[in-house]
């Protein structure tokens, strides 16, 4: 390609990209939809919101029900947990489903399915998951956001076990959380 590539648009044909008015600028609400378990929400979860908000307009944080995995906080707890975090940010709204995820996604017109990936060991499931939900929903796009590194060995599963053996974890998780698992088992901080 003369005076540049396909990757690096240098040449003249990109040199006059119009203005578009602002009164003639589409209103886009691009809605992502970040669907897990959040059995806790960990800092791990919060670094992937913060970092959706840069991608989407609106990111609905969505508590899965139908997991096989057997949960410590209800759903409900789950809920008003996450949706106290988020309480003052209006671009994040917290909700929870019970059928597919590309149906619950179409229905929020979602433009996309959030996931994080910690190390290789989340890759084969999200793949797996990544290509059976486009090929039941072509339109629905898939978007992987790389752990930061400081977070990437945080799951719900080792939060749960550290505070379960009495340990403090607001290092680890938003605070209404750390105090959450602590009543939850039994210890006062
Ligand atoms: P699920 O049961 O769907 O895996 P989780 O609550 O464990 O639900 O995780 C939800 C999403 O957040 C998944 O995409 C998971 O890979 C991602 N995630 C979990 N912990 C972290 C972390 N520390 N950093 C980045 N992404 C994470």
């Amino acid at each position: 390609m003369p005076g540049g590539s396909l990757f690096s648009p240098s040449g003249p044909l990109f040199y006059r990209q119009p203005e578009i008015p602002a009164q003639i600028r589409p209103v886009a609400n691009r809605i992502g939809l970040y669907p897990g378990s959040f059995d806790p929400f960990t800092n791990g979860h919060l670094d992937i919101v913060e970092r959706s908000l840069e991608l989407f307009d609106t990111v609905y944080v969505a508590i899965a029900t139908n997991s096989a995995k057997t949960s410590l906080f209800t759903l409900e707890e789950r809920k008003n947990l996450i949706s106290e975090i988020f309480q003052n940010h209006s671009r994040v709204q917290v909700v929870s489903f019970q059928n597919l995820l590309v149906e619950f996604a179409r229905q929020l017109h979602a433009v996309s399915i959030i996931r994080g990936l910690r190390a290789v060991t989340d890759f084969d499931y999200e793949y797996a998951m990544f290509q059976v939900n486009r090929d039941m929903e072509p339109q629905i796009e898939t978007v992987f956001l790389l752990s930061s590194q400081k977070y990437s060995f945080l799951s719900s599963t080792i939060i749960k076990e550290i505070a379960r053996l009495g340990r403090d974890v607001r290092e680890y998780t938003p605070p209404s959380i750390s105090q959450a698992l602590a009543r939850k088992f039994g210890h006062f901080i």
